[in-house]
């Protein structure tokens, strides 16, 4: 196994659970045992300095269950219900579990817009870094009590890899019921193989993803295949592994999984998207100072710039230019042209009282900014 196909090496892990792990077939209730012993690989992970997220299902299955709902397909209204009954139950496992562990638990609930909608995408984004930065474990899951059909994900491994490329994560698992991607379908063909290792989704592999199962869980192999897709385009490493077994990611360590490896870092994968893919919606003009600083690897304040020009909103790609002209390079700014022009030339410190709100310090961070 190769040192990129090992949750060990990963900083930023995002961990995606399965309904059917979670729930306790028989109580209808959160698999309490199992729930257990995958806290305490958490906290290990936390412990040797990874970062953890997690993105739970289990909340529509759980609910369902409470609130003595049928089996088999739910009416829109009860299934935001049972979402809006089980999660909070979900969320109160997570924080007893993790609690134990003298770890804060944090429930983000996302939505599809979140993770297109570009305002809302920065914003669901900073939070996420504060509460890593604060030592918090994120709890996502979709939010299934807003959702209807036409908006929502539905299935949580697309979800979770959307999660993953939104804040440069380099490791997500899936802990599924199936330990990895199979030649064919295990179920049916006694002649499938796992695959250990996949570099590129080619149509051979998506043909050999197979039909969704049945019961609680919304995604298969069809919706894993997608989330794989996003990890590969967006430099993060991707895991299916069979999480049905006590203490699942220390099983991972040493146990069967196919592993999606892209050949670019979360990092490299963001400069290349910066610097390729986008249409710069306008440019910010810098002084000798900020050109300087930006060639010994620093962001850009607002103090080094002279002047913006076009009309560009925070988030979107600027050209980086000199005085005179110069291309240096690209990258995504923290503040619209609207506001900018009322920072530029001020000191940072100086931002809250021009603006009336604290936003970033940088009007490009470094992780933003790719020179030519
Ligand atoms: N968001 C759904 C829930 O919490 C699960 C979706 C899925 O199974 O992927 O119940």
């Amino acid at each position: 196994m190769s040192n990129n196909s090992r949750i060990e090496s990963g900083k930023r892990i995002v961990v995606k659970i399965g309904s059917t792990l979670l729930v306790d077939q028989e109580h209808g209730t959160v698999h309490r045992k199992w729930l257990d012993t995958l806290g305490a690989d958490i906290a290990a992970c936390i412990k040797r300095g990874q970062e953890v997220i997690v993105v739970s299902s289990g909340a529509i299955a759980i609910g369902r269950r409470h609130l003595g709902l049928p089996l088999g397909e739910l009416k829109l209204d009860d299934n935001q219900a049972a979402a809006a009954t089980g999660m909070v139950r979900l969320a109160h496992a997570y924080e007893e579990v993790l609690g134990g562990f003298d770890l804060t638990v944090a429930q983000v609930l996302l939505t599809l817009e979140d993770t297109e909608n570009r305002r809302r995408y920065i914003n669901a984004r900073n939070t996420l870094e504060a509460l890593l930065r604060l030592g918090a474990v994120p709890l996502i899951n979709e939010n299934d009590t807003v959702a209807t059909d036409e908006i929502r994900f539905g299935d949580n491994d697309r979800l979770a890899a959307r999660v993953a490329a939104m804040i440069s994560a380099d490791v997500l698992v899936l802990l599924s019921d199936i330990d990895g991607l199979y030649t064919a379908d295990p179920r049916t063909d006694s002649d499938a193989t796992i695959i250990p290792e996949v570099k590129e989704i080619t149509p051979q592999i998506e043909a050999m993803a197979g039909a969704a199962p049945q019961g609680d869980s919304k995604g298969g192999m069809v919706t894993k295949l997608a989330a794989a897709k996003v990890c590969l385009a967006n430099g993060c490493r991707m895991a299916i592994t069979d999480g049905r077994d006590m203490h699942p990611l220390k099983r991972l360590e040493d146990g069967a999984a196919t592993w999606f490896l892209p050949s670019a870092t979360p990092k490299t994968a963001r400069k290349r998207w910066i610097s390729g893919a986008l249409r710069p919606a306008g440019s910010v003009v810098l002084d000798d100072g900020a050109v300087q600083a930006l060639g010994a690897g620093k962001s850009l304040l607002p103090a080094g710039i002279v002047t913006v020009e076009g009309d560009f909103q925070r988030g979107d790609a600027v050209i980086v230019k000199t005085g005179d002209g110069r291309e240096l390079g690209r990258g995504l700014v923290a503040y619209s042209a609207e506001d900018a022009k009322r920072i530029i030339g001020y000191k940072t410190s100086e931002i809250e009282s021009l603006l009336g709100y604290r936003g970033r310090d940088e009007m490009i961070h470094r992780d933003d900014l790719v020179l030519d």
